[in-house]
């Protein structure tokens, strides 16, 4: 395993900040992780795991020793009487993941199309999208505990999964996630009820649903590779039913338990806040809930403006905006 000192990490994050890490090695095999745990302990240093940068906000010395996961494969593990059994190593790019399902007859995943990052970070957070998310179709992966030092499976309880949530975004750096095995139902229909998909017929094929929710997707959201940003900036907040009473304008998603889901980008778009520009960030032109780096921008430029539209967000509708992007 080679170590890398001062390795540049600005293209390895979707925001583009500028950011380097003190050190950096790749994560070619689950082998390697006891002699990168040795190397972080006898440096005293925290060991960060990296995919593919796309839900982060780099500082610009990452004080770490930064893994960047890269353990490959994919295959179709089982087929049984109801499911497709599919794993994927944790560096596997997880649009390529769900492109291949669909292709190979394993259809499922394709509302989960276009989501950028790699097949490890995607339970971390739970990724979801066009009503669908990961813990639907999740059946078990592995992962390297940094404390006891053993690989083991965790189960579908054991993950605490939760909307953007789940238990190694609770316990940040102790797991590190090595594969992931998903169960995608053999008798697929399409999953075509969630705004912007009901123009797909009932009888849509997946490669067409696939196509669909990746135009809906380039329609929607700036492409990272011109526009530096991490997706969605904030999660949409979870109110009480009494609370969202005060929301009569607002978009509302009834959650079942009650309570009622309100559009962040729309409490943002409301204060006025859509397009607006302190220093390199902003939010997006097209959606306030995404913050954009306009060229050059570093950790304290985005957390500055973020920590601004959070304000404001607080001060008109009293809601306490989260960010999602996890600060490394
Ligand atoms: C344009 C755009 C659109 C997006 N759309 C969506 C969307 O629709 N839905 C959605 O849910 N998200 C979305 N995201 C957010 C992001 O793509 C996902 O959260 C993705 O799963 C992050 O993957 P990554 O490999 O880039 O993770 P990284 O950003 O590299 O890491 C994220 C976190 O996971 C940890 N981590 C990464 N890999 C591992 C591992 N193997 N083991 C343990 N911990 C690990 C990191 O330490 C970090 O804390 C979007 C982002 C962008 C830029």
């Amino acid at each position: 395993m080679d170590l890398i000192a001062d390795f540049d990490l600005t293209r390895e994050n979707t925001l583009g900040l500028v950011s380097a890490a003190r050190l950096a090695a790749r994560i070619n095999a689950a082998d390697d992780l006891d002699a990168l745990v040795d190397e972080a302990r006898e440096r005293d240093m925290p060991l960060k795991i990296l995919g593919g940068g796309s839900n982060v906000v780099l500082s610009e010395t990452v004080e770490a020793l930064v893994g960047l996961m890269k353990i490959e494969g994919r295959n179709q593990a089982d087929q049984t009487a109801t499911h497709n059994i599919v794993t994927a190593g944790a560096g596997e790019n997880w649009h390529e993941f769900v492109a291949w399902t669909v292709e190979s007859g394993m259809p499922g995943l394709e509302n989960l199309a276009g989501i950028p990052g790699t097949v490890g970070a995607a339970p971390v957070q739970n990724i979801g999208a066009y009503g669908a998310q990961l813990s639907d179709f999740f059946q078990r992966l592995e992962a390297y505990d940094t404390e006891t030092r053993q690989t083991r499976v965790f189960t579908r309880e054991e993950c605490g999964f939760g909307y953007r949530q789940s238990r190694f975004k609770a316990e940040p750096d102790r797991h590190v996630i090595l594969s992931l095995t998903l169960a995608l139902p053999r008798d697929w229909r399409p999953s075509n009820v969630y705004a912007g998909l009901e123009r797909l017929s009932a009888g849509a094929l997946p490669g067409e649903v696939m196509a669909h929710v990746l135009a809906l997707r380039r329609s929607k959201l700036p492409d990272w590779r011109r526009l530096g940003n991490a997706g969605s900036f904030f999660h949409n907040p979870v109110v009480s039913a009494a609370q969202a009473e005060n929301f009569a304008d607002a978009p509302r998603y009834p959650q079942p338990d009650g309570s009622v889901k309100l559009s962040a980008g729309w409490l943002i778009e409301q204060c006025g806040l859509k397009g607006e520009r302190l220093g390199p960030v902003g939010t997006f032109e097209g959606h306030a809930l995404v913050l954009v780096n306009h060229g050059g921008a570093t950790r304290r430029d985005v957390i500055r403006f973020a920590a601004f539209v959070r304000e404001q967000v607080s001060t008109r509708f009293g809601v306490d905006l989260v960010q999602e992007p996890i600060e490394i």
